[in-house]
């Protein structure tokens, strides 16, 4: 089966700042791929470059054999590629039901099987129902985190995104978004995740891809990858 996301040779430049210099990256159809590396390797400018806030110095994004290279962000969710913020993209002063309504608004994916066709299936399974009429404003944070989660599997993605999807999180918080994550590619949604917490990526992906200076340096089975000797320099401090 062809990569639903196919990176090929991808660069980006910031004044004299290589941020990702040539980074070749597939994820397969229906798998949770991590991608791993120090502070400054690349990771948030690979994934602004695949949802269209930078436009690549070179390379081309194949999203489904779609080259959407360059693209603006808007069409970008609008094909299907979904992700969720850090900071939790919430209306404050919108009810979570609300929030999860307007964001279904922008749908991605034309895909004929919706696993969520109403807001209030979409927050009973991030574990919201409780909270649907509560202001997005008054949440823990932990509950903003699912209500993130929620929003961005509103616009109906096929990839999703995830950027450090359990900073800040207490271990209880962590180890249910993990379940729920884990049930993404049971409903068709291929998943994403950057994040330097490599107990959550052992826990999440199969398959990591680590970058380091703006290069894919290992890729391949988790645990293979965490055993490669390139990977250990660059944590280790070798
Ligand atoms: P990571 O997410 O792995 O910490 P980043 O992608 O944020 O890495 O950063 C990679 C490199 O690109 C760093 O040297 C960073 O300073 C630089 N960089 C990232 N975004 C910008 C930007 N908007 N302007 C200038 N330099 C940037």
């Amino acid at each position: 089966m062809s990569p639903i996301l196919a990176i090929n040779g991808l660069s980006k430049q910031f004044g004299g700042v290589t941020a990702l210099a040539g980074v070749d990256l597939a994820i397969e159809e229906g798998e949770i791929l991590g991608v791993v590396g120090p502070n400054g390797s690349g990771k948030t400018t690979l994934f602004n470059v695949v949802t269209g806030v930078h436009r690549p110095s070179g390379g081309t994004v194949l999203f489904r054999g779609q080259d959407i290279t360059g693209l603006k962000p808007h069409a970008i969710s609008r094909a299907g590629i979904g992700y969720t913020f850090q900071q939790a993209m919430a209306f404050a002063g919108l009810g979570v039901l609300e929030n999860v309504r307007i964001a279904g608004e922008h749908v991605g994916t034309d895909s004929t099987a919706n696993p969520w066709p109403t807001p209030q299936a979409l927050l009973d399974f991030v574990g919201l129902s409780a909270v649907a009429n509560e202001k997005a404003g008054v949440l823990p944070f932990g509950s903003l985190r699912l209500l993130g989660l929620a929003l961005a599997l509103a616009t109906r993605p096929s990839l999703l995104l995830l950027d450090e999807p359990a900073a800040g999180l207490n271990d209880r918080e962590t180890t249910a978004l993990v379940g729920l994550v884990r049930q993404l590619p049971g409903h068709g949604i291929s998943v994403c995740v950057i994040d330097h917490d490599m107990k959550l990526m052992q826990m999440l992906c199969r398959r990591l891809a680590v970058l380091d200076f703006g290069s894919k340096i290992s890729d391949g089975p988790t645990e293979a990858v965490l055993a490669d000797p390139k990977v250990l320099e660059v944590y280790l401090g070798g």
